[in-house]
């Protein structure tokens, strides 16, 4: 692409949240596994400062951009992702001058399942690496958010970036929010005869990201009604008296919130007691919780999730924000292919684009391949 050899190779996963949806701008708990898919990034140091982005997955001519004059709001398109990264990154003392940066990725866009968090990570290995500097992984998970909200402009949590960063093979990432501590906990699920499917729906409806910020800012007023700085802050003991206090909208918001933080923690409980079979029936009720309460389901993630559960999942939900993406199914190995079946039959009757369903083991965050 470049004419030039690269200097390395570096990756970073896509992932999928096992559990905790929309509780990571409440200062609660997630637990998301990287994906076996991921995009790679392969880069080499310019001295000249400019910054040259290509991708396989985005037609056209590389970006041409000069590290120092990055500004947010300057870069349209895919690009503003990685040079979002670089800006961040040399606000924060890091990264080479220049780079020359090719990447390609098998996750797919779009999907729910966080490509955009795979290519910041990444790339931000890419510029460290290629400058010699070893940067702890959390901080590189905030700097790669900043650069999100900053450069296209992204209002999103911490979770993927953190995903993307920090998770390990053979586990899931149990990270709280609201102070970002992580525990690693065991997830194997071929080791105890199951599969993890992932759905992808291929829909994306037009009010995904309105909704977004509307659940957002109700999950504030319900935090700022109850005296509280983040939601996750209001013990389940509390829960019923402090619905009365709430006006009606915002009594299912806020149920959700901290009813999903106590199926994270059981879920939790159940993998380290060796359990994941038992898992399967949170997963479900934290779909009811999305589609019921917190009202970012879609037809599309209903259907994926009834067919599942019919077809004898152990449990399936929504995953990622809503309207649209993905569903994660947990079943049985022998299971597996007739769930996928009824799964696919499932849109075909409805005459839907079909969904592409695949397993999925928890794999390893970013790292240097070459
Ligand atoms: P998700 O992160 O769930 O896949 P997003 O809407 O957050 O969905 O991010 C998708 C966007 O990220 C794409 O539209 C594109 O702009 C950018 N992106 C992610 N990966 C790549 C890639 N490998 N090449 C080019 N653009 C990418
Ligand atoms: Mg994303």
């Amino acid at each position: 692409m470049f004419g030039t050899a690269c200097a390395g190779v570096w990756s970073a996963p896509g992932r999928v949240n096992l559990i905790g949806e929309h509780t990571d701008y409440n200062g609660g708990s997630v637990l998301p596994l990287a994906l076996p898919r991921r995009t790679w990034a392969a880069a080499a140091p310019r001295a000249d400062g400019l910054l040259r982005l290509h991708s396989a997955d985005a037609p056209g001519e590389p970006a041409e951009l000069a590290v120092a004059r990055l500004v947010p709001g300057s870069v349209r398109g895919w690009a503003a992702y990685p040079a979002g990264v670089a800006w961040a990154l040399r606000r924060a003392g890091y990264g080479p001058g220049g780079a020359d940066v090719h990447v390609e990725t098998d996750v797919p866009l779009g999907a729910g399942l966080s490509s955009s968090a795979a290519l910041e990570l990444a790339v931000a290995l890419a510029l460290t690496g290629l400058a010699g500097q070893e940067a702890d992984r959390r901080e590189l998970a905030l700097l790669a958010r900043d650069a999100e909200h900053a450069f296209p402009g992204v209002p999103c949590g911490i979770m993927d970036q953190t995903a993307a960063a920090c998770c390990i093979t053979g586990h899931v990432l149990h990270l709280r929010t609201r102070d970002l501590a992580l525990r690693q906990v065991p997830f194997d699920p071929v080791a105890h005869g199951l599969r993890l499917l992932v759905v992808d729906t291929r829909a994306v409806h037009a009010l995904r990201d309105g909704a977004y910020a509307a659940r957002r800012a109700g999950c504030e007023a319900g935090a700022r009604a109850l005296g509280l700085r983040l939601l996750a802050d209001l013990a389940p003991s509390q829960l019923d008296g402090a619905l009365g206090e709430l006006e009606p909208s915002l009594r299912p918001l806020v149920r959700h919130v901290v009813t999903e933080e106590v199926r994270v923690g059981r879920v939790v409980s159940r993998l380290e007691a060796g359990d994941p079979r038992s898992v399967g029936e949170l997963l479900t009720a934290g779909h009811a919780s999305l589609r019921d309460d917190f009202a970012v389901s879609c037809a599309e993630l209903d259907l994926a999730v009834s067919a599942a559960c019919r077809a004898g999942a152990l449990g399936a939900r929504m995953t990622g924000g809503g309207f649209g993406g993905s569903a994660v199914v947990l079943t049985e190995e022998a299971a597996a292919a007739g769930v996928a079946r009824e799964v696919e039959a499932a849109f075909a009757t409805g005459g839907r684009r079909p969904p592409r369903v695949f397993a999925v083991t928890p794999g390893d965050g970013a790292r240097r391949d070459l």
